[in-house]
């Protein structure tokens, strides 16, 4: 496995594409050294032996040991610890990982490119060329990023529809030796910081959309893909400084007639296939989100908490019934995680078919489940931001910055004037209201609250999941029992 310097060294030596602001930048700009260090943490404490069981993993390809997050899951353990992992993990970096989307990738491609080859009756070699593939994942311990999301034009177009060809990612040649692709992804998390992209389709595909099933993997600087960034950091610190510089990025990943070799290629107009990859891609990632989420509840439970205790309303009423709501959404979040883990098999629901067995034999968290988390905990994060700005009051909106604190002028003053409770230390309180700033009042905070909501699908998509999965029926058949109505059935559910 790689250390978090031996990561940053391959970043630097890839060839520039990336785009920031007008200028072609490194990958070691200094702009993108706080999500380098974010990210750089699932180096560090992999290597760590007492993070040994929750952090690495057996390869069952290699039998070597791997960093958990290049872990193809093999039981449910596996899925309890890939969840534990993640909250730890974001609960460490007070935030997006941001390297669960090379798992989340991974995971589908594998199992979905074993079925399309199986339909496919042996005539393609999808499923050995992402293992092979893996492998080196695996070995190299290479950072994956996912890009799912398109650009999607009119909303309300399917994708062969759309007076714009290139609104999602497509086949545009395919030749002897591979395929040109052509398209744009949008909002890829650390794209402009890992090794390799994994490309899969965004939705459900008909038969005239089969150009667009498509999935393959590139490093990030392969010929042919321009990447525009943007760096979402907190303000610089002179004087004060955090205990963790946090970091990410998000690109626009334009893939401009861009050659990917067969070898590279997971899955090539199988369209029953793409919307498969589409959807499975999506549950994996919600089940990251029952990691991720309860992390960050934990982290705003603390700073509420301790803005309570600045502020000196630790025991108001309306006060422990804000931290007790903040408390709920995370538990329950992680529980839901917890039980998609436990039920996790190597089965996936299929509209029509119900839950059917599927792949060569990995784990997948169960549906209902991860669907039910990332919807509460999604939906949650502008309240919790609610509860945050309830509590604090306006103090990190306005607080002044750190160079008053210093200047002889205004330093006594301030600290004077910034004082609330006796039972904390001035400079501490001061130091709250400025994570404060960054937590509640930034733009890296406003736009990672988008990606809390949105990503792994809106909360829209979650509810479309849940409600044509869950056997509604039965529930009516056994209230029609109960009610005296007719066709009523008191074992619909047993
Ligand atoms: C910070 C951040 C990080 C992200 N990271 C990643 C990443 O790493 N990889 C990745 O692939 N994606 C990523 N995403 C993308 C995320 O998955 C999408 O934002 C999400 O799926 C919603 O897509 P959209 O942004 O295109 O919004 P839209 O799909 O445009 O949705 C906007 C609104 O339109 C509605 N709408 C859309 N289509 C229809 C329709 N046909 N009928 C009716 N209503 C419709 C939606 O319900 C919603 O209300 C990230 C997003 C954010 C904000």
């Amino acid at each position: 496995m790689r250390t978090k310097e031996q990561y940053i060294q391959g970043l630097s030596k890839m060839r520039r594409n990336i785009y920031l602001d007008g200028e072609l930048i490194d990958r070691t700009d200094e702009r993108q050294m706080d999500c380098l260090n974010t990210i750089g943490t699932t180096f560090e404490e992999a290597a760590r032996p007492e993070n040994q069981d929750l952090c690495t993993a057996i390869s069952h390809l290699t039998g070597e040991r791997i960093n958990r997050f290049n872990h193809i899951h093999q039981n449910t353990e596996d899925l309890h610890m890939k969840q534990d992992m993640t909250r730890m993990y974001c609960q460490k970096v007070a935030g997006c990982i941001q390297r669960c989307m090379g798992i989340d990738a991974t995971n589908s491609i594998y199992n979905v490119s074993y079925e399309a080859d199986k339909s496919n009756n042996g005539s393609t070699e999808y499923h050995e060329n992402f293992k092979k593939w893996l492998t080196r994942f695996q070995t190299e311990d290479l950072v994956g990023c996912c890009a799912q999301t398109d650009v999607k034009g009119d909303r309300m177009l399917r994708p062969a529809d759309q007076p714009n060809p290139d609104a999602y990612v497509r086949i545009k040649e395919r030749l002897s030796d591979g395929i040109v692709v052509s398209g744009c992804k949008v909002h890829i998390s650390e794209a402009s910081v890992a090794d390799e992209v994994l490309v899969v389709p965004t939705r459900a595909l008909r038969a005239e959309d089969k150009d667009y099933a498509v999935a393959f993997a590139i490093p990030g600087d392969w010929e042919g893909l321009k990447q525009t960034v943007t760096i979402r950091n907190f303000r610089p610190r002179q004087h004060f400084p955090r205990g963790f510089m946090q970091g990410a990025t998000d690109s626009y990943m334009i893939f401009d007639d861009c050659f990917i070799p067969w070898e590279r290629v997971f899955l090539a107009g199988e369209w029953q296939h793409g919307g498969a990859l589409a959807l499975l891609f999506a549950l994996f990632h919600r089940h990251s989100y029952s990691g991720c989420k309860p992390a960050l509840g934990d982290v705003l439970l603390g700073t509420a908490a301790l803005a309570a205790d600045v502020n000196n309303i630790q025991r108001a009423p309306h006060v422990r019934e804000q931290l007790a709501e903040i408390i709920m959404v995370t538990e329950l979040g992680y529980a839901a995680g917890y039980t998609a883990s436990d039920l996790g098999k190597p089965e996936v629901f299929m509209p029509g078919q119900g839950f059917i067995p599927y792949g060569p034999g990995s784990y997948i968290p169960h549906s209902i489940y991860c669907n039910v988390g990332r919807c509460l905990t999604g939906e949650a994060v502008f309240r919790e931001a609610e509860i945050l700005c309830a509590i604090s009051g306006g103090a990190p909106a306005t607080f002044p910055h750190e160079g008053e604190f210093v200047n002889p002028e205004t330093k006594d003053l301030l600290l004077k004037y910034t004082t609330r409770s006796p039972h904390m230390s001035a400079e501490d309180q001061a130091q709250l209201w400025r994570y404060m700033e960054d937590s509640l009042c930034s733009t890296a905070s406003g736009a990672a609250r988008l990606g809390a909501y949105h990503g792994g699908g809106s909360p829209i998509m979650e509810q479309i999941a849940i409600t044509t999965q869950y056997d509604i029926e039965s529930r009516k058949k056994l209230v029609r029992y109960i009610a005296g109505m007719s066709g009523g059935d008191r074992e619909a559910l047993s």
